[in-house]
């Protein structure tokens, strides 16, 4: 039996690996920052071989409570991810398996690669009327990528410039914390269902808006295996307010792309190591909050109620008092700055507890059917953006 983390997105510390009946692992530090709860182990030939496994500082973690109720991931190729029995005593996380394969993989949530984002940018490029878009540099020099969604026909873009009546501008990122890796997958399904030329709802999207997508705003905190930080330590969604080249060129790139192209309508993508539910926190603790802007919220999730599977408004954050909105967060800086609708979109680590899934939990599938179903609340919002609420 072989133990290790040496490879894109690994994480852990091998305390104990020779019996494959009590291996010790220990949750690995962020880079740079005081947070740990990724992990990303493989273990080679045990094939049928009974293993029992412990994570000793579980209590250690920066959400350890988070870990009741929590089940770990598995996979034998790397794609098709599934869940195995978990305990949590309050101290160790523990689990129990016996692999049908001879390699098997254990992870927090199913991962993201950086192979497979590259993949995901250079299919989506191959598609009438996308374009990527580099501002900028992570702080390990990989690409930051913005896929640009314009509508594919050029006669369009023509009677566009020609009426001068510039498009919506809408933006959607992802995994600013590299372990919330069901933001990319949501991506991937936005993105499918984006540029598919047969789909009514997509074609009509992308007639009246330009879509600026980044599926990976932390590309180093991935592949380094963190769970909220880049390769310097900061946590980007607390730098919005003032990025900078030193701790924050990822923020600073993209922050400045945007102001390039305006925003009107944001979503920033993330995961939730606690909540086993899929929510949206919105912009109500801003300064600049209206009842405009209560009226494009109430719009979108009222259609995303309709629209998605998983999406519900019962279960969230508590909403911020007025004025209490922390700006250094992408969703209210964005928000604030460019007076547009913009949420923070939350998906479970666990499950959806209102529709669980007994063997694979929340799961890459069911995070791009949301991604896809975002467009509907999207195309609806489109043509409310300028005007004032009914009835004001
Ligand atoms: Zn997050």
């Amino acid at each position: 039996m072989q133990i290790t983390a040496d490879f894109d997105g690994g994480a852990i510390e091998v305390l104990h690996g020779a019996d494959p009946r009590a291996v010790e692992l220990g949750l690995r530090g962020d880079t740079g920052a005081d947070v740990r709860q990724w992990f990303c182990v493989r273990f080679d030939d045990v094939a049928g071989q009974p293993l029992v496994v412990s994570l000793t500082n579980a209590a250690e973690a920066t959400y350890a409570e988070a870990f009741d109720g929590y089940r770990v991931c598995a996979s034998y190729e790397g794609e098709r991810w599934f869940r195995v029995p978990t305990r949590f005593d309050g101290s160790v996380l523990c689990f129990e398996h016996t692999p049908a394969a001879a390699s098997v993989t254990y992870a927090y949530f199913a991962p993201y690669p950086w192979q497979r984002h590259l993949g995901l940018v250079e299919a989506a490029c191959a598609a009438p009327g996308v374009a990527l878009h580099v501002p900028g540099l992570s702080a390990l020099g990989r690409p930051m990528h913005v896929l640009v969604v314009d509508a594919p026909e050029a006669a369009l873009h023509e009677a566009r410039a020609a009426s001068r009546a510039a498009p919506r501008r809408v933006w959607l990122i992802a995994r600013q914390h590299p372990g919330e890796t069901m933001g990319e997958w949501l991506a991937e399904g936005l993105l499918a269902r984006l540029l598919d030329a047969t789909d009514p709802v997509a074609v009509a999207a992308r007639r009246r808006a330009v879509f600026h997508v980044v599926p990976n705003m932390n590309p180093d905190g991935g592949v380094l295996g963190n769970q909220r930080t880049n390769a310097l330590g900061a946590d980007l969604n607390r730098a919005w307010l003032a990025p900078s080249a030193d701790a924050s060129p990822e923020v600073l790139c993209v922050r400045a792309a945007m102001e390039d192209s305006g925003v009107d309508l944001f979503l920033d993508v993330h995961g939730d190591e606690r909540n086993p539910w899929c929510f949206l926190a919105g912009c109500e603790g801003n300064p600049g909050y209206s009842e405009r802007l209560r009226f494009l919220e109430n719009l979108f999730e009222q259609t995303l109620l309709a629209a998605s599977r998983d999406f519900q408004d019962e279960y969230g954050y508590p909403r911020d008092e007025p004025g209490g909105g922390d700006l250094r967060t992408a969703g209210n800086w964005v928000g604030e700055r460019f007076g547009c609708l913009s949420f923070t979109l939350e998906m479970p680590f666990k499950d959806n507890a209102n529709d669980p899934d007994p063997r694979l939990g929340w799961s890459p599938t069911r995070s791009m059917e949301l991604g896809a179903s975002l467009l509907e609340a999207i195309l609806v919002c489109l043509d409310w953006l300028d005007g004032e609420p009914p009835g004001s």
